[in-house]
């Protein structure tokens, strides 16, 4: 059973949960199902949401020469723009309300798709105009959620991606819990608990979290809240890199280095070079410290994320091998 706090995760209806697709059908997805158990999922169909029924014709986003961009039916170019524009921003106000950690988004969809969505010179059999632009619903929760991590559910097919997201949302929402009973205290050890995960980011942003934490200007807990929040957010939408990953695993070494004897130091030194030449991932290392700091009791580290930034339920090693 997993200890970690439930991050809330809009998704988008036909991923795992209804079957309102523009043909009448839901999509499978083994991720989606895996973290029903582990995140509050918030879901909503925006195209059903304005009355579209399930089937219907599909929709595309639209830009002739001269005009604005629309949301129109594909064959017979119905305009649902305004519509759209009316369910979003009514929506998104409530949602913004609802402490959401995170978005999953259904790919290439001219509504809901993020930076994947294709948008036609004319309904019909007409031109690309281009193919990377957010789809009407998808855009506007990049607006207004700009430093929340939004994926959809084909990037997310990816191994490192998907780490990123699940460590991202997982973070951030044991953030939360701590700031709704804020005492000082949590503040300390919830630095203090993350160090090595913040290490294997960002080690600048880390040490500037340090001295948020120290609070020498003496501010107030609100100020102090939302500076850290901020160099949070900054230091997840980076990405662990396999350097400071390996300078992370060294510094969890330090903790061993006289208590090992000889065959266990090589040992773990023929496993990190296994890890440098991508033999194997970065988990098998921090499993071998982990085990580690078991045997020699370093509770410190054990209460380390680095180890399990989120639940185990989550972690799949393999990609789909989609291409992206
Ligand atoms: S992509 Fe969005 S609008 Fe389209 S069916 Fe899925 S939830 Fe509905």
């Amino acid at each position: 059973m997993s200890t970690h706090v439930k991050p809330n995760i809009f998704v988008s209806a036909c991923i795992e949960y209804e079957s309102c697709r523009f043909d009448g059908s839901m999509i499978a997805d083994d991720y989606v199902k895996r973290m029903k158990d582990v995140v509050n999922f918030i879901r909503v169909c925006p195209e059903l949401s304005i009355g579209l029924g399930a089937p219907r014709e599909a929709v595309r986003l639209v830009k002739r020469k001269g005009e604005d961009q629309k949301l129109l039916s594909s064959v017979h170019g119905y305009d649902y723009t305004e519509k759209m524009d009316t369910f979003t921003e009514k929506y998104l106000e409530k949602l913004y309300r609802r402490d959401v950690d995170g978005f999953l988004m259904k790919a290439k969809s001219p509504t809901c798709g993020v930076g994947d969505v294709k948008v036609y010179r004319d309904v019909g059999k007409a031109h690309l105009e281009s193919a990377r632009n957010d789809g009407m619903f998808g855009g506007a929760i990049k607006a207004k959620f700009p430093d929340h991590p939004i994926e959809t559910e084909r990037r997310i097919s990816n191994y490192n991606i998907r780490e990123n997201f699940f460590t991202h949302v997982f973070t951030m929402a044991a953030f939360r819990h701590m700031k709704d009973d804020f005492k000082y205290k949590d503040l300390v050890e919830f630095h203090a608990k993350n160090k090595y995960l913040y290490m294997s980011y960002n080690q600048e942003i880390l040490k500037k979290m340090g001295q948020i934490v120290a609070n020498h200007d003496k501010l107030s807990h609100d100020e102090v809240l939302d500076a850290y929040q901020k160099h949070l957010r900054k230091l997840l939408h980076g990405e662990p890199s396999q350097k400071r990953r390996v300078n992370t695993l060294q510094h969890l070494y330090g903790y061993f280095k006289d208590k090992l004897d000889t065959p266990e130091k090589e040992y773990f030194f023929d496993t990190l070079d296994d890890y440098i030449d991508h033999k194997i991932p970065y988990s098998n290392v921090l499993y071998l410290l982990r085990g580690y700091a078991v045997r020699f009791k370093e509770d410190y580290l054990l209460k380390q994320t680095v180890f399990q930034p989120f639940p185990k339920e989550l972690t799949v090693m393999m990609d789909s091998g989609n291409k992206l």
